[in-house]
């Protein structure tokens, strides 16, 4: 997380002028040699699609085209068996250390690090769009690669595991896998044309809370009265967090499912499960919107006499993300100079989905910009129809674009002191590097 300025390098400074910058076209045109390619893996991740934590089919796939262009990957890497890691570059060229794959880079080196995410959604597959995302970042890392081994600067590509039910980027965190890294980025797929306003980037923080309601079976017609129905201690939670909903903020969203409702309607339930999503927009309101559902849970167990064993984040908590502005601003000039319209600045959206992404972008300035596929503006993620609109051929041109404006901006953060300043900059301003603390 340093910030370089130039006069700052080591003095292991190249013995030879580093090549120029390249341009903006000539990155575009490096990610249009990998089209047919991309455009594979995106459809491969699409056609067999693995759930969060089970994404080892997925990752050998990224890997392997990885290994076709030279880059050594990491399966396995951070201690989880589908997180991936490949680096590139290290040293300024003629530096005595420039190298690959694990080099020890001086500290002032900046070090980007491109996300990629693989996991598909329980029965509807690839409904999220994370085969783009993937496709998307092996493209910007293939083609920004060469920059960053000819110039000076580290570039990682990080595989994360599990963004929809695992928390796979926080693990990689407490792993430590973001503690020499100086900037992120991603890039996720949306409904609709065009990439999403830079202000309008905004995601609510996530908690999960798991319930088990302990009751006492019985048989439901010869003896009830001496059981205590786990089902009834679930229903009178879920109702309980429904008449919440009323008194809740409008940027807070609080919903669930019943995971367990008893073995047979003639036995007593005994045990009974939920599970509950609570988000909000900034952590202090998830704290306080988490107290209350946890009220109204054993509010339950009162009524009902039965016994609540609650889970509280037995998935870690995602934060609300947080974008930098100056980097997405370079994002959005790459891509709007591919053709597309970028959609004026809109208000922050209230409420709506979250991210562990969000647990990056608060510990270093981040990116996710929205990527519109094309499609119709009301076929959503988290639809099936959503997951076929990734292997469209409008699909692939955005991913195609997108790759190449996500490869420009971490080329330019390694490029430009003056960048890496004002992404810092912005950064501190909004209160600097912060983890979700227990
Ligand atoms: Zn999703
Ligand atoms: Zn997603």
């Amino acid at each position: 997380m340093s910030v370089d300025a130039p006069s700052e390098r080591p003095a292991a400074a190249p013995a030879v002028p580093a090549p120029a910058v390249p341009t903006d076209a000539e990155i575009a045109a490096a990610v249009e040699r990998l089209r047919p390619e991309l455009a594979r893996l995106a459809r491969d991740l699409h056609d067999e699609p693995e759930i969060g934590f089970e994404e080892r089919v997925s990752v050998a796939r990224i890997a392997a085209l990885l290994a076709a262009h030279g880059v050594d990957a990491e399966v396995g890497a951070f201690g989880l068996d589908t997180a991936l890691r490949a680096v590139a570059g290290s040293a300024p060229a003629g530096a005595a250390d420039a190298g690959d794959a694990g080099a020890e880079a001086p500290a002032s080196v900046p070090h980007f690090a491109i996300i990629a995410e693989y996991d598909a959604l329980p029965g509807i597959g690839h409904a999220c769009g994370h085969n783009i995302i993937a496709a998307v970042a092996v493209g910007a890392f293939l083609a920004a690669a060469p920059i960053a081994r000819s110039r000076g600067g580290r570039l990682s590509l990080v595989g994360t595991p599990a963004e929809e039910n695992g928390g796979g980027k926080e693990l990689i965190i407490r792993a430590g896998g973001f503690d020499d890294v100086d900037a992120a980025g991603m890039v996720h797929p949306s409904s609709g044309s065009g990439t999403s306003s830079i202000l309008g980037q905004r995601t609510t923080g996530v908690r999960r809370i798991a319930v088990t309601f302990h009751g006492r079976a019985a048989h439901a017609a010869g003896a009830p009265w001496l059981g205590r129905n786990a089902l009834d201690g679930v229903v009178t939670a879920y109702q309980g967090v429904a008449q919440l909903r009323q008194h809740i903020l409008p940027t807070d969203r609080i919903h669930g499912i019943i995971t367990d409702g008893g073995a047979a309607p003639n036995i007593v339930p005994e045990r009974a499960s939920a599970l509950f999503y609570v988000r909000s927009a900034d952590v202090p309101a998830l704290r306080e919107l988490t107290d209350r559902v946890v009220a109204a849970l054993e509010g339950a167990a009162l009524a009902t006499g039965t016994r609540a064993e609650i889970d509280l984040d037995p998935v870690p908590p995602y934060l609300p993300l947080q974008t930098n502005t100056a980097l997405t601003s370079r994002w959005t000039e790459a891509f709007a100079a591919r053709g597309h319209e970028i959609p004026p600045p809109a208000a922050p959206p209230q409420g709506g989905p979250s991210t562990d992404m969000g647990n990056v972008s608060r510990l270093v300035p981040s990116i996710h910009p929205s990527l519109g596929l094309g499609g119709p503006d009301d076929v959503f993620p988290h639809n099936a129809a959503f997951a076929d609109l990734t292997v469209f051929p409008a699909a692939i041109d955005a991913l195609v674009d997108a790759a190449a404006a996500l490869a420009a901006t971490a080329v330019a953060y390694l490029a430009d002191p003056g960048l890496r300043a004002a992404a810092a900059a912005e950064f501190e301003a909004s209160g600097g590097p912060s983890r979700w603390e227990d």
